[in-house]
């Protein structure tokens, strides 16, 4: 079976990858089953630039094929933060904290004027170099307070276009709909059609 090695660190994108790939014809393994301790300078322009880094330097240090995921939140009303979501607010914050300032920044913001969508680019890294890149794209708003307890980031203020938060739906509600899940099934359909 093909070793496939997820490219980050962030526990919660290791708990959606895992569930992604489950029942693919691929060994999974994270930067930890490997060794690997690897923190990637996410200095790219981009979603796409950054995944491609994280991919390429992982698939490196593994001598397998990897699969990175640079994602982020865009809001309209703040004109970001894009591929800079996970340091929103500065290095002092934790995902909550980081919530709590987007509500904050947001707090005059009207209901009609609180647009949003989650982004993700995947990138699968070869360890000779070569990568090809999958995108997905979830559309939804901002809240006004947080619900929900299950994913992770920005999940209990992210609104679906029904109105529900991001953390209030189950693992494989997120999963059908979620940029993630997108990006991540695109890079499956091709990875089989190559075998
Ligand atoms: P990066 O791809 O490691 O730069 O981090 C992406 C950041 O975007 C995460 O740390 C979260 O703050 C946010 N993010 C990306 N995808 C999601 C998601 O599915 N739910 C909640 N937050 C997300």
């Amino acid at each position: 079976m093909t070793r496939l090695l997820l490219a980050t660190n962030n526990p919660g994108k290791v708990r959606e990858m895992r569930r992604l790939l489950a029942g693919e014809p691929f060994e999974v393994v994270t930067p930890g089953d490997l060794g690997i301790a690897l923190d990637v300078v996410e200095d790219g322009e981009g979603y796409a630039d950054n995944a491609i880094l994280k991919a390429r330097a992982f698939a490196e240090a593994g001598q397998c094929l990897a699969l990175a995921d640079d994602s982020g939140i865009e809001v309209d009303a703040l004109g970001g933060p894009g591929p800079r979501s996970a340091r929103y607010g500065g290095p002092g914050l934790d995902d909550a904290g980081r919530t709590q300032l987007m509500l904050r920044n947001l707090t005059n913001v009207p209901d009609g004027e609180r647009g949003a969508r989650y982004r993700a680019v995947v990138a699968v890294g070869w360890a000779d170099g070569r990568i090809e890149l999958f995108e997905g794209t979830w559309e939804g708003s901002i809240g006004r307070e947080t619900r929900g307890t299950n994913g992770f980031g920005y999940d209990p203020i992210f609104r679906t276009p029904e109105g529900r938060s991001a953390a209030e739906l189950t693992a494989e509600e997120k999963d059908a709909v979620s940029h993630r899940g997108q990006a991540v099934r695109a890079a499956v359909r091709w990875l089989r059609e190559q075998s």
